[in-house]
């Protein structure tokens, strides 16, 4: 059985991170081990309050396990510090296996932000480890260095991360004001990857962590990167059509 390495904050709600990231892995088959990077405080309404995973306690979980077990994908998700992604990037030497980072900064509910750092400095620590990363329009932004909300900019961003960056990129463009389309940028160019627009999937809890974790399960199998992006979409408007409702707030793509 395949295995990927989950590295998410832990969402006591089950919504996002490292418990969702673990359910999706589950669907496709491939074997969860997970660390969490940050504790976060949050219900179905939103973020209230993020602490990060001490680095000494990380990067001895990541050695254990990185030195006993090969794993074939590790999804990162939110950081929280650039500390942590610090610690992430030596942990990395130890495997070869594909890694994709979901470059979090916020959630779409909560005053917390869920990255107290700054998401190019946390991507330049990562980068000689990265396979792709997957900002949506606003981290693409960030990422970039100008802001991003139509088609065209997502197109100038995904290059321009490539190129700043030099690591496959695809922006999640579920937000974008005509229809959604996801940019893919890799060595061979920009190839859109266009959706469909799900009633209220915009406000449904933890797409961007299952988006992610499900591509880093495709590339587990061997898949690549433009076709595990499709599968992924596909997989994640699945179960945009039927949300999970925990509590009084937001319903969970898982
Ligand atoms: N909590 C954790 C631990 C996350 O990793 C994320 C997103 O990556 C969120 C919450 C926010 O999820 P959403 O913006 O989908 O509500």
């Amino acid at each position: 059985m395949r295995r990927v390495l989950l590295c998410s904050g832990l969402d006591p709600s089950g919504g996002a991170g490292l418990l969702a990231d673990a359910r999706v892995a589950e669907r496709f088959g491939v074997r969860p081990l997970g660390v969490a990077t940050a504790l976060t405080v949050q219900d179905s309404a939103g973020v209230r309050a993020v602490h990060p995973v001490p680095a000494e306690v990380l990067a001895a979980q990541l050695a254990a396990i990185l030195s006993d077990a090969e794993v074939d994908a590790v999804k990162i998700g939110m950081l929280g510090t650039d500390e942590t992604a610090r610690v992430l990037a030596s942990a990395l030497s130890l495997t070869r296996a594909p890694v994709v980072w979901d470059p979090v900064q916020r959630a779409s509910a909560g005053a917390a932000p869920l990255h107290a750092g700054d998401l190019a400095t946390a991507a330049d620590l990562l980068r000689d480890h990265l396979a792709l990363v997957t900002p949506n329009l606003s981290e693409a932004g960030a990422l970039a260095g100008f802001p991003v909300a139509a088609l065209a900019e997502a197109r100038r961003a995904a290059g321009a991360i490539r190129d700043r960056f030099g690591v496959d990129v695809l922006v999640t463009g579920g937000h974008l004001p005509v229809a959604p389309v996801d940019v893919f940028c890799g060595a061979a160019g920009i190839v859109e990857l266009p959706g469909e627009r799900i009633p209220g999937g915009t406000d449904v809890h933890g797409t961007g962590c299952a988006l992610s974790t499900a591509i880093a399960c495709e590339l587990a199998g061997g898949i690549d990167p433009v076709d595990a992006a499709r599968r992924a979409a596909a997989f994640v408007r699945d179960h945009l059509l039927a949300p999970v409702r925990i509590g009084r707030g937001r319903p969970s793509v898982i």
